[in-house]
């Protein structure tokens, strides 16, 4: 089978000319599958939404288009996490899958289907396309000599080892790349590595691995990847993608791709291969055919008519951080299994916001969930959509001009000429009035709108149909219907003007059903008839009766987006309690920052006397910054004062009555507020990053007692 498949590209054969034949296509479109190991926030937002505003569009043009997605289950993160929690991997992502299906569904994203790389169907593709590889002969198997936790029993992946870059020296990197110099390195060079997950020294360990020698299709991947479509076409990548995959990769022998990993694992095991699993890369980009072919069953299609037919299309929407895999390995899998290549890989930026990178601390890491649960998820599409222009560009979530773009663009121009208009008239006039060639440009304006969707620049879509709107709204200004109204002897003028008003709201609606599905569905029910069709836009509607007019879309709030960042901050904060509560992950980033003190000896540490003090008056000391002055006791006439440099941390109050410990023998200390008689013991990293220690309390004893010793 592979034999008969065209050597280049040009089994991609898009039909992308702007004017649009009569026939149908057949479009098979892909978002990125999220891994099952997390909540999907509003950066992976900017993949979904812009798939599924391609496919809406895609299918208003007339065109048949299966969106398919599913969650990416395996790998050894989703098995240490489903450890920390006491569950298995299967009830892990169970679990994800049921939030994730939420979440899409609450922001409006209709897959057609949405699957799980964990199921029979990926498990027997991936099966067929290992069996085709080995076949070509492209399977080698080798020694690989890898980190292994001896605390945990897991190997580690490069990104569940930490420690110094082997170039820079800088402290607490990633096992793959340094962030303070941008070395890329092996996970075995880092200097004084730690595993993520248990903080141990990892081992060197050696086991038989399999690999996918790549380089054989070197000639085939330049071709794919450097090649335009078919018919004179665009190519299956952005020309930036295709200069960056030539200049960093296929300038040199491509590596041998390692597919295998050793048990434990959570995923399948290889055929012929006990204990050793597909690593998680390989099995996630089959389950895009898994998931398809799930569809397929459920809808009476044959697979082979989307995925081994050279007249369908197939449509990869990722980020630019997977661009490797999708355009290289890939290609190469299915080339190899006899499968079609991708039509077309749509490479996305990051998402900022307000400049920055998404934090946790600044709120800013905002998940799908907290999003609904504040603002309509009409205004996100809206403002995804005005900036996305079919780059791989990163784009800005500047949550000011969130706030002033919806507001001016979909309330004050689109809604406005339903909201000014529908409550004046019960029917639109029997015959569509003169209105200055208005609608006919709307109309004219179509295709060149639709262009700029095909061609996933949807920012220059918004900008044309904002100028239709604009346009609209000049008319809706010069013809005053909330004046006329009052005339009683113009009820004609007034229904011709509405009349035109809504023509020109359900026609810019139409061009806007993609981004705003629920506007559309809520437009449909006051105008009555379907909006889901391109063509719907090109004649006026006449004669009808409007529904009951319902409030279109309300004004963002800016209390609402102030109410968003707080409650994303609250939500980081639970989520890293009850992660620390089931087990703390905890990074080795404070050792690295303070290395261990020389050893010292038994006696050495008997010199130290620790005591545990209680808190009987603390206050501000004006003068210092940083200083609160404790008085504490150690029991019986006992009585010293203390400076101690907490002030950032603790309210004074706080900590009367409290039980700290205290170095009791330290030489007294004349400060400049008066003579400090010890220490209190506290962790931390300065300012608020301070915790003063206190006895642990069982609530079956009475519990320590000021005085008594610590050792
Ligand atoms: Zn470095």
């Amino acid at each position: 089978m592979a034999s008969s498949r065209p050597s280049t590209g040009s089994s991609a054969s898009p039909s992308r000319s702007s004017s649009r034949s009569p026939s149908t296509r057949r479009l098979l479109v892909t978002s990125a599958l999220p891994y099952a190991n997390g909540p999907i926030h509003l950066g992976h937002l900017v993949e979904y939404l812009q798939t599924d505003i391609w496919v809406r569009f895609q299918k208003a043009r007339g065109h048949s288009a299966v969106y398919v997605c599913a969650d990416d289950t395996h790998g050894t993160a989703i098995m240490m996490r489903a450890k920390r929690e006491g569950k298995s991997e299967v009830e892990l992502i169970s679990a994800t899958r049921e939030e994730h299906l939420a979440d899409f569904s609450a922001m409006g994203i209709a897959f057609d289907h949405y699957g799980s790389t964990h199921s029979d169907a990926n498990r027997e593709l991936c099966a067929l396309f290992w069996q085709r590889l080995d076949a070509a002969g492209l399977v080698a198997k080798r020694e690989v000599t890898q980190l292994f936790d001896p605390e945990a029993g897991v190997f580690l992946a490069d990104r569940f080892v930490k420690g110094k870059c082997p170039r820079c020296g800088t402290p607490d990197q990633y096992g793959d790349n340094c962030e303070s110099c941008g070395a890329a390195y092996a996970a075995t060079d880092l200097i004084e590595p730690r595993s993520a997950y248990s903080g141990a020294v990892p081992e060197l360990r050696a086991s038989p691995h399999y690999f996918v020698q790549i380089e054989k299709l070197h000639g085939f991947l330049d071709g794919y990847t450097q090649g335009g479509g078919a018919d004179g076409g665009p190519g299956p990548l952005q020309p930036e993608i295709a200069n960056y995959i030539k200049g960093h990769f296929l300038a040199e022998p491509l590596r041998d791709w390692d597919v295998s990993r050793p048990a434990p694992y959570f995923g399948f095991e290889i055929p012929g291969a006990p204990g050793n699993y597909w690593y998680v890369w390989f099995d996630a980009p089959i389950g895009y055919i898994a998931a398809t072919r799930e569809w397929c069953e459920k809808n009476g299609k044959e697979l082979a008519d989307f995925w081994q037919d050279d007249r369908a299309e197939i449509h990869h929407f990722i980020g630019k951080d997977i661009t490797y895999f999708h355009t290289l390995f890939w290609p190469a899998m299915l080339k190899s299994a006899g499968f079609s290549l991708p039509t077309r890989v749509q490479v996305h930026g990051f998402l900022t916001v307000n400049g920055e990178k998404m934090s946790k601390s600044r709120g800013t890491f905002v998940r799908a969930r907290t999003y609904v649960d504040h603002l309509d998820p009409a205004y996100l599409r809206y403002y995804y959509a005005s900036k996305l222009s079919g780059s791989v560009d990163d784009l800005d979530l500047n949550l000011d001009e969130f706030q002033a773009k919806v507001n001016a663009d979909l309330v004050g121009k689109v809604v406005n000429l339903a909201s000014r208009t529908a409550r004046f008239v019960d029917a639109l006039a029997s015959r569509y009035p003169e209105d200055g060639g208005l609608f006919e440009r709307g109309r004219a304006a179509g295709e060149e709108i639709a262009a700029a969707y095909e061609a996933c620049d949807f920012a220059r879509a918004m900008r044309l149909v904002m100028a239709l709107a604009d346009r609209a709204n000049e008319y809706l200004d010069r013809a005053e219907p909330w004046k006329v109204k009052k005339d009683p002897s113009r009820g004609e003028d007034l229904r011709d003007i509405c009349t035109i008003a809504l023509n020109l709201y359900r026609q810019i609606m139409v061009y806007l059903g993609p981004v705003l599905p629920s506007l559309l569905a809520k437009s449909e029910a006051l105008l009555g008839g379907s909006l889901s069709q391109w063509t719907d836009a090109e004649t006026p509607l006449c004669g009808v009766t409007l529904g009951k007019f319902e409030h279109l879309m309300q004004r963002v709030d800016p209390s609402q987006v102030s109410r968003l960042i707080e409650s994303s901050k609250e939500a980081e904060v639970m989520e890293t309690t009850r992660e620390s509560t089931a087990q703390p992950l905890d990074d080795g980033g404070a050792l690295a920052a303070e290395p261990l003190a020389p050893i010292c000896s038994i006696e050495d540490f008997g010199k130290i006397d620790l005591r545990v003090a209680r808190v009987l008056e603390a206050e501000h000391v004006p003068e210092a910054k940083k200083l609160l002055r404790l008085t504490v006791t150690l029991g019986g006439e006992d009585r010293r004062t203390i400076f101690a440099g907490i002030k950032a941390a603790y309210a004074p109050e706080s900590l009367v009555g409290k039980l700290v410990v205290i170095v009791a023998n330290l030489a007294p200390r004349q400060m400049k507020f008066g003579l400090s008689e010890g220490m209190v013991l506290c962790a931390g990293a300065g300012g608020e990053d301070l915790y003063v220690l206190p006895p642990e309390e069982r609530s079956s004893l009475p519990g320590a007692k000021p005085g008594q010793r610590v050792r």
